[in-house]
């Protein structure tokens, strides 16, 4: 059975053109359930009814043109209850509704079962049967499984299938929903970068050109074979000659009588090359997956491996005749900090991430550099995006594919309004860091990736808050060195004559992989993270302090920040390497060192417990919400299909807060906050009203924020605070500063 579903789901999710992935699914439910009739019912929310799309079984002229209301029938009863329903004799049931076009009168038993993604009803699939009986238990939990299997195809099926359109007859834009990852709007045309990739990220295609398909093919299987030619070479000495025949057999495959054929015949079909190799390899990785001998089983993997090969020549290819256009959206899986480090700056206007979330660490690369990003965006893959106008709306999160010229112009109009707002901010970020009535702040910024942006406002900030010093390890292709590290801190520091500059040391795991130093985790948020993995790893910590107070002995405004410490212990530890890096430093060189402050990040909820002895060991702290947030709420923060539950402005996380605040003025120790909810119209406010005064953000929210914090009196904040602290749910938060900021009269200035 588990075969079966696999293959039904698998076929469905091949097949681009979703009558026939849906007319090729009935089909394959009637037989694999050996019954008499499957039907399959798709909800339009806009008519607010079921359209049979496909049957076999029923009368298919009906499919198109039988549409049940949500609350009409049995399959609007299924709709309604969000559960399975299963009768025996479906006639006499009081919801049973006759629609003579699908001539259904031979049937008696009904089993009809929600499709659901999301927590929204998709569709409804549906068994039938002559025999008055109830379906059995297996074949109920077979279409249950089939169903939850299925909604996430069916969603993405639904989007490949708008977006074929939209990109063909009718001109008429897609949209997509993500996740708000970035502020602000842009338009301009997708560049899709992918990764190394495997089969499952390749959706199928049509091309028009199989000639072009065909060479293409032709050029990445000449290459397979020079690569096969040196890889056998390489290992004829290590390996024995019957090992080396897989060689032979993969140059066999590859020929025109084998696999190559049978790619070639796909083309000529009309499928684009990348297409014909995926159905193709598939396919027949498959019949050797089910083969009972082990041996041949094996086979399998061959195929793959094969395959794999081919599909990265023809990828690389790909890669490299794609011109980069002159306004680039990038858009990929998951965006990493390589891929926009690979486009000129001026060029790259938005990022659109498929995976992720709001406080991944790609999105917080492009509030860095001040440019729009929507998350999240799961629905369509990556292969419907290329060369398409995109609208990106970096607030709301919306994504519009190939939008008409009325739409963009109505966004071009809103970017200018929103330049224009940004200019006026930008005129007051000279003037004094402080609130209507006086009271003072310190604005720092975030730094680590937008440089030439970060070094613009330098002097109108307070110093750096955050260096994130991984991005300069991500970049590279391995551990970079000491005297590398100096050069690149010492930069920095001479940033910022005669203000603090807060050294974060390196923070990898979770998202942040290093592409020299793989951790594979099942957990990795919860793993080997931060200062975990660089205590276990002293030869990386003491390398990167040394560099810290090298490149200090010049400027003297280094602060250390330690990230994800949970424990006192990895404290003292930390403080021991540092203490030891810095005498050997000082001992080498023959110079006293200044010692460098030394502070702790709280993003780990224990620490907010330890607080009195952290105070007593080092000289500061600092807050990371982004990461507090995630822990707190036990919500990964880079899973967009959590992203609902990842809220800084959820009220536990406001009270944490609050607390955190109290407790550390009580005991005199120094906070300050470095997560983007400091960089948030609605989160600076109420942390301000808490008594936050110290706060890092990105470089591009800088001018918005302190203009915010000018015209607003910390007597008013302090009389929305316990409003807000009391509030059940992060929507009425964002209600009650929403009111506040309507009375003031500061809604309407904050965005276009
Ligand atoms: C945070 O967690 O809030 C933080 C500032 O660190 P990062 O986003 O780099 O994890
Ligand atoms: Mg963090």
């Amino acid at each position: 059975m588990l075969g079966q579903l696999r293959r039904i789901v698998q076929d469905v999710a091949q097949e681009p053109i979703l009558n026939k992935a849906l007319s090729g699914l009935v089909s394959s439910v009637k037989h694999a359930l050996a019954t008499e009739c499957c039907s399959v019912y798709l909800a339009d929310y806009q008519q607010q009814h079921f359209m049979l799309m496909a049957t076999d079984g029923l009368n298919e002229e009906a499919v198109g043109q039988v549409a049940i209301g949500f609350s009409e029938g049995l399959i609007g009863w299924v709709g309604q209850r969000e559960e399975p329903i299963n009768l025996a004799q479906a006639h006499l049931h009081p919801r049973f509704k006759v629609t003579p076009e699908v001539s259904e009168d031979n049937f008696s038993a009904f089993l009809g079962c929600p499709i659901i993604h999301h927590r929204k009803v998709l569709g409804v699939l549906t068994i039938q049967q002559s025999a008055e009986r109830v379906f059995s238990e297996d074949e109920e939990s077979f279409l249950v499984t089939l169903g939850v299997q299925l909604a996430s195809v069916l969603a993405n099926a639904e989007m490949r299938d708008a977006a074929s359109r939209s990109s063909t007859a009718v001109q008429q834009a897609t949209q997509l929903q993500g996740l708000p990852g970035s502020p602000g709007m842009a338009i301009g045309e997708a560049y899709v970068t992918e990764p190394a990739s495997d089969f499952d990220a390749i959706s199928l295609k049509r091309s028009d050109d199989p000639e072009k398909e065909l060479a293409l093919f032709y050029r990445a299987v000449k290459i397979t074979k020079a690569e096969f030619n040196r890889l056998a070479e390489r290992m004829s000495s290590h390996l024995p000659a019957d090992a080396l025949a897989i060689f032979d057999v993969y140059h066999q495959l590859l020929d025109a009588a084998s696999l190559g054929r049978e790619i070639e015949e796909q083309i000529a079909d009309g499928w684009c090359a990348k297409s014909a190799l995926k159905r193709v390899v598939e396919r027949f990785a498959r019949q050797f997956d089910d083969m009972d001998d082990p041996y041949l089983r094996e086979r399998g993997l061959d195929i793959r491996d094969l395959g794999q090969r081919v599909l990265n020549h023809l990828l690389d290819t790909e890669q490299r005749r794609a011109k980069l256009p002159e306004k680039v959206v990038l858009v990929a899986d998951e965006v990493t900090a390589t891929m926009l480090a690979e486009v000129p700056r001026e060029q790259l206007i938005a990022v659109v991430s498929l995976r992720g979330s709001v406080n991944s660490h790609a999105a917080i690369m492009a509030r860095a550099l001040g440019i729009p990003a929507v998350m999240g965006v799961s629905e369509l893959p990556l292969l419907h995006w290329h060369e398409q106008r995109v609208i990106v709306d970096g607030y709301q999160g919306h994504i519009l594919l190939s939008p008409s010229e009325a739409i963009c112009a109505e966004y071009q109009r809103l970017i200018s309004e929103d330049v224009a707002l940004n200019a006026r901010y930008q005129q007051e970020i000279g003037l004094p860091s402080q609130s209507q009535c006086g009271e003072r702040f310190k604005f720092m910024v975030n730094s680590g990736l937008a440089i030439e942006l970060e070094y613009t406002n330098a002097q109108f900030t307070d110093g750096v808050g955050l260096y994130r010093t991984e991005f300069p390890f991500i970049i590279r292709n391995q551990f970079p060195t000491e005297q590398e590290q100096v050069e690149l801190y010492e930069k920095v520091l001479a940033g910022y004559p005669e203000k603090t500059v807060v050294m974060r040391t390196l923070d990898v795991g979770g998202d942040k992989a290093l592409p020299y130093f793989s951790i594979i985790e099942e957990n990795p948020f919860l793993g080997w993270r931060g200062i975990r993995l660089t205590l276990d790893h002293p030869e990386i910590f003491l390398v990167q302090i040394r560099a810290m107070v090298r490149a200090n002995i010049e400027h003297q405004n280094l602060h250390i920040l330690l990230p994800m410490v949970s424990d006192l212990a990895e404290v003292d530890e930390a403080i021991r390497l540092i203490r030891q890096a810095c005498f050997e430093v000082s001992d080498e060189l023959g110079v006293s060192l200044p010692k460098p402050k030394i502070g702790v990040m709280i993003e780990v909820p224990s620490v907010l417990y330890l607080l009195p002895e952290l105070a007593a060991k080092v000289d500061f702290c600092s807050v990371g919400t982004n990461d507090l947030t995630q822990y707190l709420l036990a919500v990964d923060r880079n899973n967009a299909r959590v992203a609902n539950l990842y809220d800084a402005l959820h009220p536990a996380v406001l009270r944490a807060l609050y607390q955190l605040g109290q407790q550390a003025k009580a005991l005199q120790f120094p906070i300050s906050i470095c997560g983007e909810l400091g960089g948030e119209p609605a989160g600076v406010l109420l942390l301000a009203a808490m008594g936050f005064r110290r706060f890092s953000m990105n470089s591009s929210n800088l001018a918005k924020i302190k203009w915010l914090l000018r015209r607003v009196e910390l007597a008013d904040l302090e009389l929305l605070l316990p409003e807000v602290l009391c509030c059940h749910s992060p929507k009425q938060v964002r209600l009650q500063v929403q009111r506040f900021l309507e009375q003031k009269h500061l809604l309407t200035q904050l965005r276009a």
